[in-house]
C-alpha cells in the first residue's frame, strides 16, 4: 500500500544543501520509500496533492517535562492577564466552568499584574473562596495561594519558614497568601504530587501529547523522567495497542543526595530501564544532572560573579559528579547535564573527559543542556568530546532578556546563546524548547531561532541579531539533529529514503514568506510512521 505525495515544497533537512529541497515523497506503510522530483515518483495505490504546501521532518523537542507540560495546559494560564481585575476574572469564569473541581490551578501570572507586586489570599479570596487554589509565577519560583489552601496545607502564624524559602506575612505575622521558592515547593508542591493521581497523570500526559502533534512535533526527549513519568507513558502505550503517537526517549533524573552509593543506586535503575524492555515509541536512553540553577535568579554557577557580587556554588560539586559519570557511561547511558553558568559546564566537561579516560574508547552521545553563557572555547572543546549543545531558542526571547543581561551586567552578555560557535566548532547543535518553562510550539521556537526577535512580545526588538541563524540550519537542529541526540540519525529526523516517515504539512511557507509568517502558520498535518496523527480541520474552499 504505497501512497505517494506530489506537488509539495518538500525540505528534506538533508545535510548536503544540494539535496535539502524535492517535490514529492512516497510512503510504503511506516516507511519513507522514495524522495525526489514528482516526474520520478513511484506509482502508487493513492497519490495526495500537496498543492505547493510546505512539508518539514516532524520535528523533535529534544529537551522537555512531558508531565509538567500536561499538567500546565490543563491550568488556568494567567500570563497574559496584566491587571489584578483580568486575573480574578479568569479564575471566576475558570470556577464557573468546572463546578464539581475541587481544587483549582493556575500559572504564569507577572508581579508586574499585582496592585505594589503583592499579591494577597485577599485577591483570590475576592472571586474564588470555596476551594483551594493555587497560582504557580511564571518562573515557577513562587506560589500564590487562597485562604483555603492555605488551610489545606496547614500553614498558619505558627507554621516557620523552611530553609531556602519564605512564608509571606502581615505585620502580625499572619501568613498573606505568597510562598517563595523551598516555601512553595515543600507545602504547595509536594501536597500537589501527593494528591495528583495516576487518572490525572494519564490526563497530564494526553494533554501533552494532543499539543506536541497539533505543533508538528514527532519526537521528544523527556529530561526529568521518573517512576511517576514511566509508569504514566507505560499506560498511554498500552492504551494506544503498544504504540505511541509521538516518539518518547527519555533522561533519568538523578537527584544529589549527598551519599555517593544512593546516587550511583539511581544511575543502576536507569542502567536498568535502558537495557530493558524499550520500543521505538517509548525509551530510557541515559540519566539527568541538574548542576546548578539559572541566570535571572543568579543560581547558575558561574566563574566570575554576578553584577551584585554574588555567585552561587554548584550543585553537584565535581567530587560527587565524577563517579555518577563515571558509572553512567560505562553502562552506555546518555549524560545530560544542565549547565547553564560557564563553572557549571566547565565542570560538566570536566566529568566527562574524566569518564572517557576511566572507560577507555567507547561509543558515547553526552550532551550538556541550556548552556546560556559558555566560556569562550566551550564550544571547541565540547565538539572534540563528542558532546552534543542542548539549546533552547525561546529561551533566548528578548521580551525576558533584561533581567538575564542585568544579572551578568558585562561583556558576559554580548555572547548570550551564541548558537553560531557550536555550529562552527563543528558540535552536534539540537534545538528544543524546555516546555514547560517555555512555550512548547516547534514554529514559535523557529521565529526566534532564525530572527533573534521576540514570539511573546513584537514591540521588543530583536537582540543579538548576529546570532539568529538562516532558517534552513533552524529547522535542521530542531528536526535531524534534535533526533540525532537521542542516537536516531540514521532512520528519522530527515525526509529521506528508508527514514521513518514522520512528516508535517504547513499552511504556510515561511521560506518564501519570511520568518514572521512562522508566528501565523499552522500545521495542516501531522504523520508519525506513515499515520496521520493530527488533522487541522480546514473550512472547504467555496
Ligand atoms: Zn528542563
Amino acid at each position: 500500500m504505497i501512497r505517494r505525495y506530489i506537488n509539495g515544497r518538500v525540505f528534506t533537512a538533508d545535510p548536503d544543501p544540494a539535496n535539502a529541497w524535492a517535490g514529492a515523497f512516497a510512503i510504503d506503510d511506516d516507511t519513507l520509500v522514495f524522495v525526489g522530483d514528482d516526474d520520478r515518483a513511484p506509482d502508487a495505490d493513492t497519490t495526495v496533492d500537496l498543492q505547493g504546501r510546505l512539508v518539514l521532518p516532524g520535528f523533535t523537542d529534544a529537551h522537555t517535562h512531558l508531565l509538567m507540560m500536561g499538567a500546565a495546559l490543563g491550568q488556568v494560564h494567567l500570563t497574559d492577564a496584566r491587571t489584578l481585575d483580568e486575573i480574578q476574572s479568569l479564575l471566576r469564569d475558570a470556577r464557573a466552568q468546572n463546578p464539581d473541581a475541587t481544587v483549582l490551578r493556575g500559572r504564569g501570572w507577572l508581579f508586574d499584574s499585582i496592585p505594589g507586586r503583592a499579591p494577597t489570599a485577599a485577591m483570590i479570596d475576592a472571586v474564588v473562596a470555596d476551594i483551594p487554589v493555587y497560582l504557580d509565577a511564571n518562573d515557577y519560583h513562587s506560589c500564590w495561594v487562597n485562604s483555603a489552601a492555605l488551610a489545606a496545607l496547614g500553614i498558619t502564624r505558627d507554621t516557620p519558614d523552611p530553609l531556602g524559602g519564605q512564608i509571606a506575612r502581615d505585620a502580625e505575622g499572619r501568613p498573606t497568601g505568597l510562598l517563595y521558592e523551598t516555601a512553595a515547593t515543600q507545602y504547595a508542591w509536594a501536597h500537589r504530587d501527593a494528591t495528583t493521581t495516576d487518572a490525572d497523570r494519564d490526563d497530564d500526559v494526553q494533554r501533552a501529547i494532543d499539543a506536541y502533534l497539533a505543533s508538528g512535533v514527532t519526537g521528544v526527549v523527556d529530561m526529568a523522567f521518573d517512576e511517576f513519568g514511566l509508569a504514566a507513558f507505560e499506560r498511554a502505550q498500552q492504551r494506544y495497542g503498544g504504540e505511541l503517537p509521538i516518539r518518547v526517549a527519555a533522561h533519568w533524573i538523578i537527584n544529589n543526595t549527598g551519599d555517593d552509593a544512593a546516587n550511583l543506586a539511581q544511575v543502576a535503575r536507569a542502567a536498568e530501564l535502558a537495557d530493558g524492555a524499550s520500543t521505538p515509541w517509548l525509551r530510557v536512553v541515559g540519566i539527568k544532572l541538574i548542576l546548578d540553577g539559572v541566570i535571572d535568579a543568579c543560581t547558575a554557577a558561574m566563574r566570575h560573579p554576578y553584577a551584585n557580587g554574588s555567585n552561587a556554588e554548584p550543585i553537584w560539586p565535581l567530587a560527587q559528579l565524577k563517579p555518577v559519570v563515571v558509572a553512567a557511561d560505562a553502562a552506555g547511558l546518555q549524560i545530560a547535564q544542565h549547565a547553564i553558568g560557564d563553572y557549571a559546564s566547565e565542570i560538566a566537561l570536566d566529568a566527562i573527559e574524566h569518564a572517557i579516560a576511566r572507560n577507555g574508547d567507547r561509543p558515547r552521545r553526552h550532551r550538556i543542556e541550556h548552556l546560556e553563557y559558555a566560556a569562550p572555547g566551550t564550544a571547541v572543546r565540547m565538539a572534540r568530546l563528542g558532546v552534543t549543545a542542548s539549546m533552547q531558542p525561546v529561551h533566548s526571547d528578548p521580551a525576558i532578556f533584561a533581567n538575564w543581561a542585568e544579572m551578568l551586567g558585562d561583556e558576559r552578555v554580548e555572547r548570550a546563546f551564541p548558537w553560531p560557535e557550536y555550529e562552527d566548532a563543528g558540535a552536534l547543535l539540537a534545538f528544543s524548547t524546555d516546555a514547560p518553562t517555555a512555550p512548547h510550539s516547534a514554529l514559535a521556537n523557529m521565529y526566534i531561532a532564525s530572527t533573534r526577535a521576540s514570539a511573546l512580545d513584537r514591540s521588543v526588538p530583536a537582540t543579538h541579531p548576529q546570532f539568529a541563524l538562516p532558517l534552513e540550519r533552524a529547522i535542521g537542529h530542531a528536526t535531524r539533529d534534535a533526533a540525532a541526540s537521542v542516537g536516531d540519525a540514521d532512520w528519522r529526523g530527515r525526509i529521506a529514503r528508508g527514514f521513518s516517515a514522520d512528516l508535517v504539512v504547513l499552511d504556510t511557507d515561511p521560506f518564501t514568506d519570511g520568518s514572521s509568517s512562522l508566528l501565523e502558520a499552522r500545521v495542516v498535518e501531522t504523520i508519525v510512521a506513515g499515520r496521520s496523527r493530527y488533522a487541522r480541520r480546514v473550512p472547504a474552499e467555496s
